[in-house]
């Protein structure tokens, strides 16, 4: 039984007909399809956990939130899952690279192999690809607190620019497998897999099955220094900074002079302190199937090797 998790509150208008054609597709290859509408936060969670004995795949139709939920039903269970890129962000899709086209997305279904993703903690609840801490939990912050329905990287726009003047970075002593490694005033990251919003690689050497977490804290005390940060990062050269510190851990603790608000998958999370770790299971993602080599005349059929 395939089992599709719908978030009526991501799919905006035009992705509406991608679902009823991947509904067909999948009915086409012989399978039996139950579908279920979410109508409040923890309910695709709910709902997952509650098919976990006899389904074979759970498909995400929703954001990078609904894949969390029901990530954090079915991690260290056999039972796959598809994550859909119909939210905003789809960062995780975007890792995967998972389209948004039905046909090949029941192609996925068919065909495609299985990924054991790491599953992350945060203050007991599950998240899949990164935290932030200081500047970027206050953005989301500011954001929820405006929103009204569906959002787009225009909503973001305010919230950043008011953050950016207004914010004041905290004292934080983070603590990575027992050991203190920065105390000092600050951001910091700790991350999944190495995209993050707008196409920044923050946590640029993540590995999503590797049973590490990626750590990244930037120091720094005012305005100007968060300007050089983002400048850097977005060269990709930031790990090579000495005011940055870029660690994988399998747990870390994050600690601040005030509370202070934090994002989890862009959601906005609890206000530090944070313990971080690794949950024990994994989460079977379904990904595309590996693509052909192409020899240097793909007419001509794969080159015996
Ligand atoms: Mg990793």
């Amino acid at each position: 039984m395939v089992h599709i998790v719908i978030n009526p509150k991501s799919g905006s208008g035009p992705k509406r007909h991608v679902l009823a054609e991947l509904r067909a597709a999948l009915r086409a290859q012989g399978r039996d399809v139950r579908e279920y509408t979410t109508t409040s936060p923890g309910d695709a969670t709910r709902y997952a956990a509650s098919v976990q004995h006899e389904a074979e795949l759970v498909i995400a139709w929703g954001g990078d939130g609904t894949v969390r939920e029901i990530a954090s039903a079915l991690a260290g269970t056999p039972v796959a899952v598809l994550a859909c890129p119909v939210g905003t962000e789809n960062l995780l899709a975007k890792e995967l690279r998972i389209p948004a086209h039905p046909r090949r997305l029941a192609e996925i279904v068919a065909r495609g192999r299985v990924a054991e993703f790491d599953l992350g903690v945060v203050n007991g609840r599950s998240f899949l690809m990164i935290i932030g801490v200081g500047f970027d939990g206050e953005v989301v912050r500011r954001l929820a607190s405006v929103r009204r329905g569906h959002i787009t990287h225009l909503s973001y726009f305010w919230p950043i620019w008011r953050t950016f003047w207004e914010h004041d970075f905290p004292k934080m002593r983070v603590v990575a497998d027992g050991q203190e490694v920065f105390h000092d005033y600050g951001l910091a990251f700790v991350g999944n897999i190495s995209r993050y919003a707008v196409g920044l690689r923050i946590c640029r050497h993540a590995q999503f099955d590797d049973g590490l977490l990626d750590l990244v804290v930037f120091s720094c005390h005012q305005q100007t220094a968060l300007v050089l940060h983002a400048a850097w990062t977005l060269l990709r050269r930031h790990p090579l900074k000495g005011s940055v510190i870029y660690r994988q851990v399998r747990r870390a603790r994050i600690e601040t002079d005030r509370p202070v608000p934090t994002q989890y998958d862009g959601d906005v999370g609890e206000n530090t302190p944070l313990d971080i770790s690794l949950h024990p299971g994994k989460l079977r993602l379904l990904v595309p199937p590996p693509r052909p080599a192409l020899g240097l005349w793909p007419w001509l059929g794969e080159i015996p090797a």
